[in-house]
């Protein structure tokens, strides 16, 4: 139990602040934990709940004296709070943010960055469908991979120092170029969002196939992607208008496997569709071995346990 900052600033209070405060707090990672979300309902749960130490009305109250900033707000909103609480900032502080985009904070946080404040993105890719000050629990970063992505002048100290508190809370590090990473997440995260909107919502607009026999009989891979199209949408909408290129990259590769997999089906093509899913099984394996999921058939989501996206 060591402290790695003095005082950490958590800006949004939501799942992933959430869970980076009970992480700090388990660990004794932080001296002080000051919060700051811009609505006064969610203030007031987190001070109900006793998210952080101290949960602040004014965004520069919340960010004073803190040698770390969090920015944990949607992706889309990060630039304007960059700007907000650029003046307020002590010097020496580090400036992070945790959006599921790195390209695009760059572009609209750093421009912001006062001189002698050092700015590390990074993105855990650790989450759940839920969000909120309530959604939060110590252990969702355990295992999982955080990927920092700095700039070239970053400085490696604050880089190395981040990336303490982040081990310590249980999490992997890794360093990765913004755009690649960009295109990475595009594939495993972005595109199988999107895909699981869509099949929920052709099952929605589905007329032959009633509402409740969709709930009803809905089996297991229908089921997980329920659980993902749950997810926040003010959150996927601005990964998917942030990470334009990438998003539109990938889905056009989707669509042309998904034609050769029609084209199999219309054709009979048994051969094809068996070699294809045998490559895909083998993907799966290798996601096991590599300890990023369980091998229970109900994916480890025991009743009442938080599961893990
Ligand atoms: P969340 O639970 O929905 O919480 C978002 C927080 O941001 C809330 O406190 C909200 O304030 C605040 N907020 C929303 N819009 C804002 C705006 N326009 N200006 C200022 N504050 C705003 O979200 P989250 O899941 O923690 O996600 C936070 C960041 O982490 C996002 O950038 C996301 O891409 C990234 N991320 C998410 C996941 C995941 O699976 N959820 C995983 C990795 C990274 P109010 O409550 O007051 O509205």
């Amino acid at each position: 139990m060591t402290i790695v900052y003095d005082r950490v600033a958590l800006i949004g209070l939501g799942l992933i602040a959430g869970s980076m405060a009970h992480a700090m707090r388990a660990g004794g990672l932080a001296g002080h934990i000051a919060g700051y979300a811009r609505s006064a309902e969610t203030r007031q749960t987190a001070r109900q709940i006793d998210l952080c130490d101290s949960v602040h009305d004014d965004i520069k109250d919340a960010v004073a004296g803190a040698d770390l900033i969090v920015l944990a707000v949607p992706v889309g909103a990060m630039g304007v709070v960059m700007e907000q609480i650029a003046p307020h900032l002590a010097p020496g502080a580090t400036v992070t943010d945790v959006g599921s985009v790195k390209q695009s904070v760059i572009d609209a946080v750093a421009p912001h960055v006062p001189q002698g404040v050092h700015f590390v993105p990074g993105h855990p890719l650790a989450g759940t469908e839920h969000s909120g000050p309530t959604s939060g629990f110590a252990t969702l970063f355990a295992n999982r991979w955080w990927l920092l992505t700095p700039l070239p002048d970053s400085d490696e100290s604050a880089v190395a120092r981040l990336d303490r508190l982040i081990t310590a809370m249980g999490a992997k590090t890794d360093r990765m170029e913004p755009a690649h990473h960009d295109l990475v997440l595009a594939v495993t995260s972005h595109v199988p969002h999107l895909i699981a909107y869509t099949m929920v919502g052709v099952a929605d607009h589905l007329g032959r196939v009633t509402d409740e026999e969709v709930i009803q009989y809905s089996a297991a891979g229908f089921r997980d992607f329920t659980r993902i199209a749950a997810s926040d949408p003010t959150m996927w909408r601005d990964v998917f208008l942030h990470n334009k290129e990438a998003t539109l990259d990938i889905l056009g590769r989707f669509t042309e496997e998904l034609f050769a997999l029609q084209r199999a089906i219309r054709m009979g093509d048994g051969q094809q569709l068996h070699d294809y899913f045998t490559r895909t099984r083998e993907i799966r394996r290798g996601i096991l071995d590599a300890g990023q999921d369980t091998r229970a058939p109900d994916f480890g989501r025991t009743p009442g346990a938080k599961p893990s996206a």
